[in-house]
């Protein structure tokens, strides 16, 4: 009988419940904020609500987090300056392929095989463990974003998957795996989200290339890799205005929320002001250094798939947001040494 993933809500809410009874417990609580949210999201379509709290608080909150960014500042200006220039995401008309939602797990599982014991004895364990209920796939929609969730408290991990009519289905749903596979071989790693997404976009990278391959396409993982870079790298335009709101934060912060609106939207447009109230710097950095790193161990995969591999379960296992640059250093890797190449050969290949 086909599986019918799903999630199911009422168990969610018990969880909910149960978390509520221990609130002092700061892991609790964090377990709890994030029930709640997901059980929000579900309910409401994944409808999200605006930050009522502003631009200034958000501001505020990240001119505290501000120092832990700024070290990687001059390899997203880098990024940004060299090569291809994109002002928003494209997307490229992807050829259909119909897979099940049991293919993709299966197909997935599959892969995470080819990459070695490590990544499908963890998948596995995730799978063994009710994944009927802990994993559902919705119809991608502007207000859904895949996303994989876990419970500290408990070992509740639940995977939110999209059901695109084509492969990136199947790659969408590697780089939520994953997150997932991470998660079960160190929930500590999952937590530093200035890294996490790096495993999760390098096996995204090299699934496209594996199911392109794997179901007799062509150019079908090239576009989905156009689609990611375009994706990322118009997301650097909005980090590098929040730098430019932080130093205007800065010389301000001692005058009235009104008087540090003014100045912002003296040199912003008010709506994109307002806009950059939904987004803190960790939402705007947490996904172009790692992709960057990505991009590097995607080339180095190229030419010896098992460091690569080796490095990847070396970052998953033992990389923090302040050690990576020293990590990667060790095998010889450095942030930005192979994108604008990487950029280059995508057009020349996809004939831009
Ligand atoms: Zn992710």
């Amino acid at each position: 009988m086909a599986k019918n993933y799903k999630i199911r809500v009422e168990y969610l809410k018990q969880l909910r419940d149960m978390f509520e009874n221990y609130l002092d417990d700061p892991m609790v609580e964090r377990d709890y904020i994030r029930i709640d949210m997901l059980i929000e999201r579900l309910e409401n379509d994944f409808k999200q609500e605006p930050n009522e709290d502003g631009i200034i608080s958000q501001l505020g909150y990240d001119f505290v987090h501000w120092q832990e960014f700024r070290r990687y500042y001059p390899k997203l200006i880098k990024f940004y300056s060299d090569g291809l220039y994109f002002s928003e995401a494209v997307s490229p008309g992807f050829k259909d392929v119909k897979i099940s939602n049991e293919d993709t797990v299966m197909l997935a599982r599959e892969f995470f095989a080819k990459q070695g014991d490590f990544f499908v004895n963890h998948f596995d364990e995730f799978l063994e463990d009710d994944s009927e209920e802990s994993i559902e796939f919705f119809a991608p929609s502007n207000n859904f974003v895949e996303e994989t969730t876990f419970m500290h408290t408990t070992g509740d991990r639940f995977l939110l998957a999209a059901d695109h009519p084509n492969i990136v289905k199947l790659t969408a749903f590697v780089h939520e795996g994953e997150h997932i596979i991470d998660n079960v071989a160190n929930p500590d790693f999952f937590e530093n989200t200035a890294i996490r997404e790096t495993t999760a976009m390098f096996m995204e990278l090299i699934a496209t290339d594996y199911f392109n391959n794997l179901f007799g396409l062509s150019e079908q993982n090239l576009l989905r890799q156009y689609e990611l870079l375009s994706i990322v790298k118009s997301d650097t335009i909005d980090a590098i205005v929040r730098n430019k709101m932080l130093k205007i934060y800065r010389k301000n912060r001692y005058y009235t929320p009104e008087h540090i609106y003014k100045k912002l939207t003296k040199k912003f447009n008010k709506g994109y002001v307002d806009w950059m109230a939904d987004y803190s710097i960790y939402n705007l950095y947490n996904y172009q250094i790692p992709y960057l790193i990505a991009i590097e161990l995607y080339k180095l995969y190229q030419v010896d798939r098992d460091k690569a591999l080796n490095v990847l379960i070396d970052i998953i296992l033992n990389g923090t947001p302040e050690n990576i640059f020293a990590l990667l250093a060790k095998y010889g890797i450095s942030v930005n040494k192979h994108s604008h190449q990487y950029e280059d050969e995508l057009c020349l290949k996809l004939g831009i």
